[in-house]
């Protein structure tokens, strides 16, 4: 579908979350936009990680905007990156059928996209285990390094942290240096999984984190999703 002519699109379906979720489940097309016109529940949130799609969650004048992306990607229209960057709510979905490990953690492009951000506010990643509430990196993984969030890359440093470790994410350099760096993409998905959720947790881009059991901490990170 054209970019342009989608976001050019004045009429949005005003539905609930459950008449969404089951739309979206059994006709996941790209681009589809939805305004959600009630709450939004755990129970929502789980039926929609069951959509082949990756989804994505934000805001525009105080509603929150469900807008489809593929398999892969959440979307990248240009209004759906303003909303991602800016708004009030940042969210979006790894679908249960993305069967690799690293599903249940940022992805390379997430800590990408986390730059982009409004400083100040947080990101939320929807996933097989529970929900992740994110930021931009706030430290260097280093201790006696500082890292200046306003002015340098959380994904620039992702890529330092790696080659600190002798892991390239670029293949062109594991394959310029072969005695000094591995391709992230040879390890084990185990790996790039340990290696992803440590370099999160080291730098501070781990905001908090709800695991789908954990009524208590479910309850806290809903109201991100009720615009609370
Ligand atoms: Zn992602």
């Amino acid at each position: 579908m054209d970019d342009s002519n989608f976001e050019n699109r004045e009429n949005r379906n005003f539905l609930s979350m459950t008449d969404i979720v089951a739309s979206v489940k059994k006709s996941p097309g790209e681009n589809q936009e939805f305004v959600v016109d009630s709450l939004i529940s755990k129970e929502h949130l789980l039926d929609l990680l069951t959509c082949s799609h990756e989804v994505s969650l934000t805001e525009d004048n105080g509603k929150v905007i469900l807008t489809v992306g593929t398999s892969l990607h959440a979307g990248n229209s240009d209004k759906l990156r303003e909303r991602r960057n800016l708004s009030k709510l940042s969210a979006h979905t790894h679908p249960l059928i993305e069967s690799d490990l690293q599903a249940s953690s940022l992805s390379a492009d997430d800590i990408w996209a986390a730059d982009f951000r409004d400083l100040g506010k947080v990101l939320v990643l929807i996933h097989a285990d529970g929900i992740l509430v994110y930021q931009k990196p706030t430290k260097h993984f280093l201790e006696d390094k500082i890292f200046d969030r306003k002015t340098e890359s959380g994904f620039a440093l992702f890529l330092s942290f790696l080659n600190s470790k002798g892991i390239a994410f670029f293949n062109a350099l594991a394959e310029w240096r072969p005695n000094e760096f591995k391709w992230i993409y040879s390890l084990s998905e185990q790996m790039q999984l340990d290696l992803n959720r440590d370099f999160i947790a080291v730098t501070g881009m781990v905001v908090q984190e709800a695991r789908w059991g954990d009524e208590r901490a479910m309850t806290e990170v809903l109201k991100l999703f009720n615009l609370g």
